[in-house]
């Protein structure tokens, strides 16, 4: 990313400060909003609203009682919801209609049809009823006393009608309650909204400097920290109390010890393979030089030493070529049917071959065909490195025994040899990147602390078992397994496998 677009995106970021001080606000105001517009605002139309579907609630149960109950049902409903319930029959009588209230209605106190003439509460009923039919059968009306009525009427009323037809006749059911004024509760409520704002802008503003502090001193002090990661150092400081934050903590800690290791071996390496590329190559040069100048020392043996010199400077650089290659891109395996055991033979018959004048003997002990599947150069790479090892640490024993045993479903082979051995705290780090149990560079322990690492690149790439088994003085075990293919399967191998 060049520069410039970094600063920009950085110009657009903001602190964890800023952020949670930004979202506790964002919260802080929505929950203030909606307690302002159903507390404040709105108070008037929920509580309308609320009072129509308690009525609608009511009338629903009076329809469905029957005649007997509806007084019955009537008296709980006045009881319970302070409505007032009556019913009255439209009579029609020369084309004038007039209203008769059923001895089943229940007026409590403030009953606008208790408070009114009866030539008043006439028209109001003939008038619900005109309204009712009109609309569907029920209308809501808000009765507003006159200014003059002074008293518990004074409140204004919620009405009800609903208009039933028996065929004869239509039936008026109305509800009646009065509605509180809620001016004056809205007004309470809007001073202890304002107090309940304030307290809540306050604490969200001290909870997000709280919590920012918290969240962000730690990061800050771990972001400072971690500028002195490339060199390989990290002081851990105070973490705070934060899982996630210690677990960041500690996995820089461990990424900067990591860091440090390799550092420290790849300067061992880079040691290391001077050293071993000018050995070889000072024995040359002085062969070389003689041989020029010395007539008689153009002997066959002396060419031998230059070829062998020549061969351990070859096998060097491979060694490294391979692990880089392995390192630095992706596992590419060219899985192969093939026959473990037929190679491995042809592998140790041609150690026999190169280091019989070296008095090495190579046993070989197998329980015969063992089908693989994968790739056929890297299995061999894994069984020449624990090969040479076991050479080159085998001491004064030159013994090497190899194994091949078929399990179930895999086959297991071991390299052991009666050598010098490695000690126990040591063995885990052999797998380790350019890691050598003996620093010093004696002639006779080439290397450059990589075999083994391809081993465990390769293996780990196949998910495969592998280990190591030593003790000092005794000599050491090396072992892996591959799985071994089915039975079925291997008979469907090419021609000269299955032989
Ligand atoms: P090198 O090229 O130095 O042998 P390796 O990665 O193959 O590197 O092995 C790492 C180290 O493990 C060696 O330097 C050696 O100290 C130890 N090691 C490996 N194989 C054996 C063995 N068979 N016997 C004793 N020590 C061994």
């Amino acid at each position: 990313m060049t520069d410039e677009r970094k600063a920009k995106r950085d110009k657009h970021r903001f602190g964890i400060r800023t952020g949670i001080f930004f979202w506790m606000m964002a919260f802080s105001c929505v929950i203030i909003a909606a307690l302002w517009l159903s507390q404040v605002v709105f108070l008037d139309v929920i509580y309308k609203n609320t009072m129509q579907n308690r009525m609608l609630d009511a009338a629903e149960r009076l329809t469905l009682a029957d005649s007997d109950n509806f007084r019955k049902e009537a008296f709980d409903l006045a009881e319970s919801n302070q409505f007032s319930v009556s019913a009255y029959c439209i009579y029609e009588n020369e084309g004038q209609k007039i209203p008769v209230k059923s001895s089943d209605s229940i007026e409590l106190a403030g009953a606008v049809t208790r408070n009114i003439t009866k030539a008043e509460r006439d028209r109001l009923i003939l008038f619900l009823h005109k309204e009712a039919k009109e609309y569907g059968g029920e209308v809501f009306y808000e009765y507003k006393p006159s200014a003059e009525t002074e008293n518990d009427s004074s409140l204004s009323r919620l009405l009800y009608a609903t208009v039933h037809s028996d065929g004869t006749y239509d039936y008026l059911l109305l509800l009646d309650c009065s509605l509180q004024p809620v001016d004056a509760v809205v007004n309470i409520f809007a001073i202890q909204l304002a107090i309940v704002t304030a307290l809540t802008v306050l604490l969200a503003v001290g909870l997000s400097f709280f919590l920012s502090k918290r969240l962000a001193s730690p990061l800050l002090g771990i972001s400072r920290a971690a500028k002195e990661l490339p060199r390989g150092h990290y002081e851990e400081g105070d973490v705070g109390r934060y899982r996630e934050i210690q677990e960041l903590s500690s996995t820089l800690s461990e990424a900067a010890e990591e860091l440090r290791r390799t550092d420290r071996y790849q300067k061992e390496l880079i040691a290391n393979v001077s050293h071993d590329l000018r050995t070889p190559l000072t024995t040359v040069i002085g062969y070389g030089e003689v041989m020029r100048d010395i007539e008689g020392e153009r002997t066959p043996e002396n060419m031998q030493v230059i070829i062998d010199e020549a061969r351990r400077l070859s096998d060097i650089v491979s060694d490294l070529l391979t692990l880089s290659r392995y390192q630095s891109g992706p596992f590419e395996d060219k899985r192969e049917f093939f026959d473990l055991d037929e190679e491995l033979s042809a592998t140790v018959e041609r150690y026999r071959r190169m280091k019989a004048a070296s008095g090495f003997t190579f046993l070989y002990e197998s329980d015969g065909e063992a089908p693989v599947y994968c790739d056929r150069v890297k299995i061999l790479q894994v069984f020449c490195n624990l090969m040479n090892n076991a050479v080159n640490y085998s001491g004064d024993a030159r013994e090497i025994l190899v194994t091949v045993k078929k399990q179930k479903e895999s086959v297991t082979v071991s390299v052991k040899d009666y050598g010098i051995g490695i000690p126990e705290g040591e063995l885990p780090r052999v797998w380790e990147r350019y890691y050598k149990v003996d620093k010093t560079h004696s002639r006779a322990r080439i290397g450059s602390g990589i075999g083994l690492s391809i081993v465990k690149r390769i293996l780990d790439g196949y998910h495969a078992p592998y280990g190591v088994e030593s003790r000092v003085g005794e000599g050491s075990r090396f072992w892996f397994s591959l799985p071994l293919l089915p039975e079925d399967t291997a008979e469907m191998l090419p021609a000269e496998l299955s032989e």
